[in-house]
């Protein structure tokens, strides 16, 4: 049986992840839990699940989420980014999934990995601000990195079918989101609203507005850049509104294989969870036929500048892309609390990310410095915006 430490367990991915859980208590269980704020909820998969420990990222909240349990659990629960990381590294587990969203991400997940243990990845930004050292510490422990990402689980397992050095191309798919068709100045009037009602996929909020951007598909060409150990140029986005085809990998000799799906999360979920096997999950199939048309276009750079700038900050290198990440965080929050519009996120994300200063040598410390300045000249920004 394999024991799971789970990041971010009150989210749309921890949710899906429990799901999985609950759908195979003989093959998996859960020795670890952490959240952010959501107690009420985490009191609720602590019942259920049973875990050894349980953090909660607001230290404030520690004392509430004790009422909320029987007193035994009491000296069980820690909280912010020790308890993020405790419950990344408990000795108990075989795997750590990490679902939880933003740069609260890459400690724990580097926490897991020096504990020596596999790590499911649905937290992009882990990769996107420190692909180079994380790849380097999963080779150095030893250790799995499997993708949770849909399109990133769709690369991995159509790269089950060649060899890493016949790869010419990775094609990633994106939806649009739910303003592909919309003008510029609709698109400068978009409301947070609009924002988050993705057309497939049900989402947390910050991936909503990021995929509403593009700037979600920017992260990923980063996150496929350090999982695949591709160059930036092998990347290709393709817009494919419906979701079904998930990512492609192209061989030199122009075969392209492709992994398809219905848009549901349990699916890359538990292939990362149970790999190399694939669990009978009990969805409904795929009928081709009922899709009917599959249609894929060019993205469109002029109305969605981000994807683009996450390209920048890749050949810009070093702490580039952990400024690109910490900048479209805050920017992305100011959007949903209305202090900015739509399209002003991208406008500020691409101010940040010429004025961050580069680092000299890349190393942790230079990284979280660079998120710490990029989120200060990204409110800058806002205040002037
Ligand atoms: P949600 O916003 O739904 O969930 C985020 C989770 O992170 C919540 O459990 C939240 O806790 C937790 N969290 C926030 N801050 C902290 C903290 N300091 N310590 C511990 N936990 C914290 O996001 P999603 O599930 O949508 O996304 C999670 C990650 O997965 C993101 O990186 C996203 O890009 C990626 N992803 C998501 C996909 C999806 O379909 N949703 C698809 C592919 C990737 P709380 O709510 O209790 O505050």
């Amino acid at each position: 049986m394999k024991a799971l430490s789970l990041l971010g367990s009150t989210g749309s991915i921890g949710e899906n992840v429990l799901a999985v859980v609950r759908q195979f208590p003989g093959q998996f269980r859960i020795v670890g839990l952490s959240a952010g704020r959501n107690v009420d909820l985490l009191a609720k998969q602590v019942l259920e699940f049973k875990p050894e420990c349980v953090s909660v990222g607001d230290p404030a909240l520690v004392e509430t989420l004790s009422q909320l349990l029987p007193p035994a659990y009491r000296s069980r629960i820690v909280s912010g980014l020790e308890g993020n990381c405790l419950v990344a590294s408990l000795p108990s587990a075989n795997m750590v999934v990490s679902a939880v969203v933003g740069a609260v991400g890459l400690l724990p997940a580097l926490a897991a990995i020096r504990a020596g243990k596999d790590l499911g990845l649905a937290n992009k930004e882990t990769l996107v601000m420190a692909g180079r050292l994380i790849m380097e510490a999963v080779h150095e422990y030893g250790v799995r990195l499997l993708p949770i990402d849909s399109e990133h689980s769709a690369i991995f397992q159509a790269l089950e079918a060649g060899r890493r050095e016949d790869v010419a191309r990775i094609i990633l798919t994106a939806s649009g989101g739910p303003f592909r068709t919309w003008t510029s100045d609709a698109l400068a009037a978009a409301t947070s609203d609009q924002a988050l009602a993705h057309p497939n996929w049900t989402m947390g909020r910050k991936i909503s507005i990021d995929s509403a951007t593009l700037m979600n598909k920017g992260l990923e060409v980063i996150e496929a850049r350090w999982l695949f150990d591709v160059s930036p140029d092998q990347i290709e986005v393709v817009v494919h509104p419906q979701s079904i085809v998930h990512s492609l990998v192209e061989y030199q000799d122009g075969s392209v294989v492709a992994q398809l799906g219905i848009p549901d999360m349990r699916i890359p979920i538990a292939y990362a969870l149970s790999y190399p096997e694939r669990l009978e999950l009990g969805l409904s199939r795929l009928s081709l036929a009922q899709c009917g048309g599959l249609t894929f276009e060019q993205p469109d750079h002029q109305r969605f500048p981000a994807l683009q700038m996450a390209y920048d900050a890749l050949a810009m290198g070093g702490v580039k892309p952990a400024a690109l990440n910490a900048a479209n965080e805050v920017a992305v929050e100011a959007f949903l609390a209305g202090r900015i519009g739509f399209t002003q996120i991208a406008e500020i994300v691409g101010a940040v990310l010429t004025k961050t200063t580069q680092a000299d040598e890349l190393d942790l410390q230079a990284i979280l410095a660079a998120d710490q300045e990029a989120r200060t000249l990204a409110e800058r920004e806002i205040g002037l915006a």
